[in-house]
């Protein structure tokens, strides 16, 4: 018998296998062109040539033992010590390579954390509504997910709600922004108070309070909007970077976790995050895209087709009489349900659109829809929102 844990999780993978199924039935019975998949946050545009050129570099030139050989757990100095310089320039910090630890994508480094972290019974706190994956991962470790209801205002996190979540077993909250699944981004004076908070919790409770950074949409942000760096804001503060996003390279599993000097008891968790990079299986992080990322840390993914799919999408279905949040970063767009979810999701099934219901999140009465997919697939699908929507005579088809 597997382990009871997996048992429940195998048990709750249903609903994202069903639409997994789901897309592979519609297409076979329509095409792939006529279904109008929005459920996966799989970019739909290519890595930057530079990627490509990089790797192609570091195949041909640097030598294949150490190009593909183990390193340090944290990852090859060279590189760590790039990335901490550019992080310098563009964030004004002052890290070093002692302050990088390469990881297996975002995943990877949450995972890492969490497990240098937690204690059996530990709380991490999310806002609602959050990445689904984080109770997994929390879970893995024996930690316990504590979710702050959502304020569907404006989705931010509200320093009053994170006060009262706050408890002696408080270990980490985690923040995500620009944002999964709303695409919002935090302020910099949101961020200024949620650091107060957090403040007063750990003087309080006499703990160390940490906040993990999740940022695989760092880079994808529109309109000029600030992502602010929030080790400025906040000493306990560790960061899990990723490329998934930013370079369109999810499968090659490439991100870094920063650890700054000021953390608390900063060399034993660092330390600590070797071993946990080792012990989970990682060992460290793919060496050729390590190397790869270090040479690409100035290219940039195609932000212009993120934002004329945002723009086209969220102004088609605001106009069909949908409410959606109008989103600053990432590439998702965060959809009000007119009808309780589960209905909506089959009837957008009907018209061959696929969405994750807002429960998923934590979050149930909207929908997200991931918007990383080709114009074309933007473009073809207008007409079956539109369609949608005159299912629901009380929404404004104005
Ligand atoms: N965190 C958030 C908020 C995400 O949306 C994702 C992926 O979609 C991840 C972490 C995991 O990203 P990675 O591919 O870098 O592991």
């Amino acid at each position: 018998m597997i382990s009871k844990k997996m048992i429940a999780l195998v048990e709750g993978s249903g609903a994202i296998r069903a639409m997994f199924e789901e897309g592979n039935r519609l297409a076979a019975l329509y095409g792939r062109e006529n279904v109008f998949d929005f459920s996966l946050g799989n970019p739909n545009f290519p890595a930057p040539e530079a990627v490509k050129q990089a790797i192609s570099d570091i195949i041909n030139n640097e030598d294949p033992v150490t190009v593909h050989g183990y390193m340090s757990n944290a990852g090859y100095a060279d590189v760590r010590e790039s990335i901490a310089a550019s992080l310098n320039s563009r964030f004004g910090t002052s890290f070093g390579l002692n302050n990088i630890i390469m990881s297996v994508g975002a995943a990877g480094g949450l995972n890492v954390v969490l497990k240098t972290l937690l204690n059996p019974g530990d709380e991490v706190i999310v806002f609602a509504p959050y990445f689904v994956e984080y109770g997994n991962y929390v879970g893995t470790f024996d930690g316990k997910l504590v979710v702050v209801p959502p304020d569907t205002s404006d989705f931010l996190p509200k320093p009053e709600a994170l006060e009262a979540a706050i408890s002696p077993r408080t270990k980490v909250i985690i923040l995500n922004s620009p944002n999964n699944p709303t695409g919002v981004v935090y302020s910099a004076e949101t961020i200024r108070r949620i650091a107060e908070v957090l403040e007063k919790g750990q003087q309080t409770h006499g703990t160390s309070i940490y906040i993990i950074s999740d940022e695989p949409y760092r880079e994808l942000a529109y309109d000029g909007v600030d992502v602010p760096y929030l080790t400025g804001f906040y000493e306990n503060t560790i960061v899990c970077y990723s490329w998934s996003k930013s370079l369109s390279l999810p499968g090659e599993r490439i991100g870094y976790i920063v650890i700054p000097d000021a953390a608390y008891e900063y060399q034993l968790l660092f330390d600590a995050a070797c071993i946990a990079t080792r012990m989970l299986g990682f060992v460290n992080a793919p060496s050729l895209m390590q190397r790869a990322a270090a040479k690409c840390l100035d290219a940039k993914t195609d932000i212009q087709s993120y934002d004329r799919n945002r723009k086209r999408l969220y102004g088609w279905l605001t106009d069909c009489g949908f409410e959606c949040v109008f989103p600053q970063g990432a590439f998702y767009l965060w959809m009000k349900s007119p009808v309780p979810e589960p209905e909506f999701i089959e009837a957008a099934k009907r018209h061959n659109i696929l969405l994750v219901p807002g429960g998923a999140f934590g979050c149930p009465g909207y929908v997200r829809l991931a918007y990383c997919v080709s114009p074309d697939t933007i473009e073809h699908s207008l007409p079956a929102f539109k369609k949608l929507a005159a299912e629901y005579p009380k929404i404004d088809h104005s």
